[in-house]
């Protein structure tokens, strides 16, 4: 049985949040935790977020924390204020220092669930759902996998350009539990021959990735690098990441925009990369046909960014 999970998730560590324990308490995930009533498996209705703890450091934290509750927002669902997240992930990490051996790099998920339906957890609202964070060990797998080349297919997402402003019930923009689509898209490509997706719009444009952000590159014949990413109100998730990149980026005197993308812009575009808090950068070395050049050195230095900011 065991041989069939990663190695690296036998050795997770789950942290629970609700009114008593506000600061969080160590539960083992590998044992039943959610009631089958939770919403969460009953719906996919609950918000989550990935971010990277590099040698016990959160990487981007405020950032992540941010997006969480602009996700609560648009769901409506409630959630422990921030400091509660912060103490929770710490004792996970706390956790593994005391079990012998803080990993150099682990995957840190935070959820909230809208809890189990008229069944609100506490009377306080912050604290009405489920709420966790699961700690678990990068694989080498993917570390590996970072700046190295991809192949991505094209899929249409079956919405137009205006589905965003049109249709908020869509939840468009939020991180919300409901990835079936995305892994769907994932496998697709799999089976396709490909390593990942870029979704575009019914009308021509491209939005993001099933699990990450997609910049465009340009390097001008005078040296100048100009990066560029769909803006937000395309319906996509604004990514910490690529809004990372960017800061650094500029601070190093590139230029960058965000702004619709076509379809044809991105096969114009010199150099792309897929984003992502865990998976980092990878850049695009072919569009379903096309091939895309790789410049090592801009990936090397988009990496350097991330690093850099911590
Ligand atoms: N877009 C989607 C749909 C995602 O799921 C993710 C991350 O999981 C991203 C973009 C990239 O976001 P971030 O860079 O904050 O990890």
């Amino acid at each position: 049985m065991a041989e069939r999970f990663d190695e690296d998730a036998l050795h997770a560590v789950g942290v629970r949040i609700d009114a008593e324990h506000p600061e969080g308490i160590i539960f083992d995930p590998h044992q039943p935790q959610l009631r089958v009533t939770d919403l969460s498996a009953v719906r996919g209705d609950g918000i989550f977020e990935t971010m990277l703890a590099v040698q016990g450091h959160v990487r981007k934290f405020s950032a992540h924390l941010e997006r969480l509750q602009r996700s609560a927002a648009i769901t409506d669902i409630a959630i422990p204020p921030h400091a509660s997240w912060r103490a929770a992930v710490e004792l996970g990490l706390e956790e593994f220092r005391t079990r012998g051996g803080l990993p150099d790099e682990l995957a840190v998920r935070i959820t909230a669930s809208r809890g189990v339906d008229g069944e609100p957890a506490s009377d306080d609202p912050a604290y009405s759902g489920t709420y966790w964070a699961l700690l678990t060990p990068v694989s080498e797998k993917v570390k590996k996998s970072r700046g190295r080349p991809i192949s991505v297919t094209l899929l249409d997402r079956g919405y137009d350009s205006t589905a965003s402003e049109r249709a908020p019930w869509l939840l468009l923009g939020a991180k919300t539990l409901s990835y079936a689509v995305n892994m769907a898209a994932l496998r697709w490509a799999v089976a396709h021959g490909h390593d990942d997706v870029i979704f575009t719009t019914s009308d021509g444009y491209v939005l993001e990735g099933p699990v990450s952000s997609i910049l465009l590159g340009h390097r001008t014949s005078d040296g100048q690098v100009q990066l560029m990413t769909p803006s937000a109100e395309a319906g996509i998730l604004p990514g910490t990441t690529q809004a990372t990149i960017f800061r650094a980026a500029e601070q190093a005197g590139w230029k960058t925009s965000a702004g619709p993308v076509t379809i044809a812009d991105l096969h114009a575009a010199q150099f792309l990369w897929l984003t992502g808090s865990v998976k980092l950068v990878s850049p695009i070395g072919r569009i379903d046909d096309h091939e895309v050049a790789v410049d090592a050195e801009l990936t090397s230095a988009l990496l350097e960014f991330l690093t850099q900011s911590g």
